[in-house]
Order: C-alpha cells, then structure tokens, then sequence
C-alpha cells in the first residue's frame, strides 16, 4: 500500500474513534438528521491519483463550500466589477451575522460569508434568469468534477427556503442599500439551491483540481479561471473560508480551506492536493470539528501547509511526504 493511503487510512481509523465529534447543524430541517458518527476524507494528488478512506463515497451537503465555486462562476460572469459589491476582508463575525452591514452600508466583508454569497447570486441572476443560474452552476460543478450524477436535494433547498430568515434578513437589509438588485426571492432562490448542492469527498476533491493546478482542470486540460485568478480565490479561502474560525484554521492546518455547515471542508495544496473531508459534528464557529483535527493530522504527516519552506529548485510539488517531524 503506498505511503499516502496509509496516512489516509490511519486519519480515517483515529476519526472513527473519536468521542468529541460536534454539534451537527439543526437550523435546516434536513441537516439536523444526519448522523455524527460519519468521517470521509478524499484526497486527488496533483498526479491524477485518489486516495479515499471512511465514507468518502457518500453524499452530503455541500452549502457554504459552494460559495467558492459560485465565486468562481460569477467572477467568470462579471469579472473584478464584482468586487465594487463585496470586500476581501476577513469579517471576524459569524457566518449569518448581520451587523456589519449597517455601518458598512450594505457591502459584506467577503464573498464567502452568508452576506457576501448572496450578493454574488444576485450577480449571477443579471446574466441568468433563476432556472438558468442554478441549471448553469450544476453543469459547473459537474464539469469540474467530471461526474454527471452530482445533484441538487430540493428537499434541503426548500427547508431551508421554509426556515431561512436570518438569510431573507440580510438579503432585504442589502436589498435596502441597493446591493441586492432582484426580488429577495429569486436571489435567495439561487442561493439556497446552490448550497443544497449534495456530493461526496471523492467528488468535491476532484472539483477542487483546477485550484490545486493553477486555475486548469487537470482531465479536461481547459483554463477554469487564470493563474491569478486561482491564486486569488486560494487567498480568499485562507483568509476567509472559516468565517470566525479562519485564523484558528490556518495556524492548525496552514492550508486554504473552505467549510460548510454540512461538515464538509474543501482544502487545497497549491501544485499538490485538493483534499475533500466530511464529518457532520460542527465546532461552535460552524465548522466541521472532526474535519479540521483531519485536516490537521494530514499536514502534520504530510508537510503540505503552504508556511513550510521548500527548496527553490525542487518546489512545492517536488516535497516527500512524510519526510519530516511531527510536532
Ligand atoms: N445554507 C447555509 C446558510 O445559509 C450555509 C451556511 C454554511 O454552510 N455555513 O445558513
């Protein structure tokens, strides 16, 4: 067995062991039943190869991890224009959190926080009508992924619709500053299909390929977004992609990451690894707890967090793994 299944394998053992495994998500009807005793973790190298352990086959919701590719969609759409309507800034506030947007006036810190994510879907429905932008975005994911069975699950997409209101709150507040430029409905429409989004480590790790290799989806070889771009969203994750959590998550793991309330993180090596893991229990910033202690082990085994040194001639990609000290 080669030397990454094993460290794989190992994470996935310790995991199932766990005692502490979170809190699973209650707010959206169709989260709260998911059991916490899931643990899958899917690793695609930068060489085509996948590693898998524990329930990497299984399905569960993606939600906020979407905002990274609905990022990447509306960047696609609009280009820099995009960021007149939200900032680059680490909010420092809960994902759902409302409060700055009164003195920021209506601008969200970032476009992966619950306020930033709306108003990129609003951007989405200038070029698309609502039925378009979600069949649009599917067809993304897909393509990237290089599965046509990924769905959406209406069943969480309309719980959420039911029981949204902090969302329908931020959405109406942006609306009032002119920063949401539909009907709340049909942005809201948008944005919760795009988070219902259901698929497994193995296929959001593969989705994750075009950031790990400078913007180009290694089985297809076409440009997704360019060099800059992908170097770009990568600094969004690590800045941003744990709301309240990011700083904690990059000094324990040291990596760019995207969480979502379904337990799922997306994180990524840049020329090494996209790396999916899924564990329902969250931590009391929203973040999957089993998911990031993974993510922890795997760079302390690995040497992949993007503050380690590297040589200049061999580069990231050229690093062993597994060469150096645990700490
Ligand atoms: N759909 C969720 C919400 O709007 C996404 C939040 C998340 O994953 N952190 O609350």
């Amino acid at each position: 067995m080669d030397h990454l299944q094993i460290i794989v394998d190992e994470i996935a053992e310790e995991m199932a062991l766990a005692v502490e495994r979170g809190k699973v998500a209650d707010y959206i009807p169709n989260l709260a039943a998911v059991s916490p005793a899931h643990f899958g973790m899917a690793i695609v190298s930068v060489d085509g190869s996948v590693h898998v352990a524990g329930d990497a086959e299984q399905a569960f919701s993606v939600q906020s991890i979407t905002k990274v590719f609905g990022l990447t969609m509306a960047l696609g759409a609009v280009g820099d224009a995009l960021w007149s309507r939200v900032g680059r800034e680490p909010s420092g506030s809960a994902f759902n959190s409302i409060v700055q947007l009164e003195t920021e006036k209506g601008i969200p810190r970032n476009p992966f926080i619950n306020a930033g994510a709306i108003v990129v879907s609003d951007i989405l429905l200038a070029r698309y009508e609502p039925r378009e932008a979600i069949a649009e975005f599917l067809r993304f994911m897909r393509a990237l992924a290089g599965d046509d069975t990924i769905v959406i699950d209406d069943h969480v997409a309309r719980g959420e619709e039911q029981t949204g209101f902090r969302n329908a709150a931020l959405a109406s507040y942006m609306r009032a500053f002119g920063n949401v430029r539909h009907p709340i409905e049909k942005t809201l429409g948008i944005y919760f299909h795009q988070c219902a989004l259901a698929m497994n480590c193995r296929q959001l790790a593969l989705a994750g390929r075009f950031l790990m290799c400078g913007g180009r989806n290694p089985e297809t070889g076409r440009s997704v977004v360019s060099p800059q771009r992908a170097r770009r969203i990568l600094a969004l994750m690590l800045t941003c992609g744990h709301y309240d959590g990011s700083g904690e998550f990059a000094y324990r793991v040291g990596l760019p990451g995207k969480s979502g309330v379904g337990g799922g993180i997306l994180s990524i090596a840049p020329g090494i690894a996209s790396i999916a893991v899924w564990s329902p229990g969250l931590n009391e910033r929203g973040n999957s707890h089993l998911g990031t202690l993974a993510l922890e082990r795997l760079v302390q085994r690995t040497g992949w967090s993007v503050f380690e040194p590297v040589s200049p001639d061999s580069g990231r990609a050229g690093r062993k793994i597994g060469s150096h000290f645990v700490d």
